[in-house]
């Protein structure tokens, strides 16, 4: 069983992410790509970052329609900040049969080593780094045996352009899937001077 996991804060999740996770899935005959949205991250402390219970419901409309996508709730559901490390180590455990690859963007894949255990990062996953427009997609400095670079589509789409495209008023049709979209009308998220409560579960 070859999994593919995809982490993000998905804030909102876009197209980006989408074909990201789909070339991959492609490319290296992965049978699973889950998606898993991040509790508190820990780069990302200095911005409010929308309800867990948002981002993994936005995630869950966004990869409905893919039946090789799914939707984990391991970081949402862990107490603390996110480190991939512990992304990780859950999912081996919950799926001690799978081979992991980790999928990332070239901005991402850039920081690695400063993450949480990156020496062990490796024994747990494979990496595919992945281009993204803006960024340079290098595996300078990482195991180049477990690390893989693959050229994706690219799109130009970026989380934080989503919410201030939705803070002006600017639409963010086909940035983000139609329920995306629809989600975030529904409960006035990224809107200026409207604060995002969590749904109710
Ligand atoms: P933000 O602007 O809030 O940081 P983002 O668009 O970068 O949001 P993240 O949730 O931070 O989205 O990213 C999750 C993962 O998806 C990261 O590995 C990131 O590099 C990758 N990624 C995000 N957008 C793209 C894109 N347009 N193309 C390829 N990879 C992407
Ligand atoms: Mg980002």
């Amino acid at each position: 069983m070859r999994l593919g996991v995809m982490g993000g804060t998905f804030d909102p999740i876009h197209h980006g992410h989408l074909v990201a996770a789909s070339e991959v899935q492609t490319r290296f005959g992965l049978d699973e790509v889950v998606f898993v949205p991040t509790g508190q991250p820990w780069q990302k402390d200095e911005r409010e970052v929308s309800a867990p219970e948002h981002r993994y419901l936005m995630t869950v409309v966004a990869t409905a329609s893919n039946p090789r996508f799914t939707v984990s709730r391991v970081d949402i559901d862990r107490p603390g900040p996110t480190y991939t490390i512990d992304t990780l180590r859950d999912l081996r455990t919950e799926r001690p049969d799978a081979e992991l690859f980790f999928i990332t963007g070239a901005d991402a894949l850039a920081q690695i080593l400063s993450w949480k255990d990156a020496d062990e990062l490796f024994d747990l996953a494979h990496f595919v780094g992945v281009t993204r427009p803006g960024y340079v997609l290098s595996e300078s400095g990482l195991p180049a045996d477990r690390v893989s670079l693959q050229e994706v589509p690219a799109m130009a789409i970026s989380s934080t352009d989503c919410r201030a495209r939705v803070e002006r008023a600017e639409p963010v049709w086909y940035l983000v899937p139609d329920g995306v979209v629809q989600y975030v009308n529904k409960y006035r998220l990224y809107a200026a001077g409207s604060p995002a409560g969590a749904p109710a579960r």
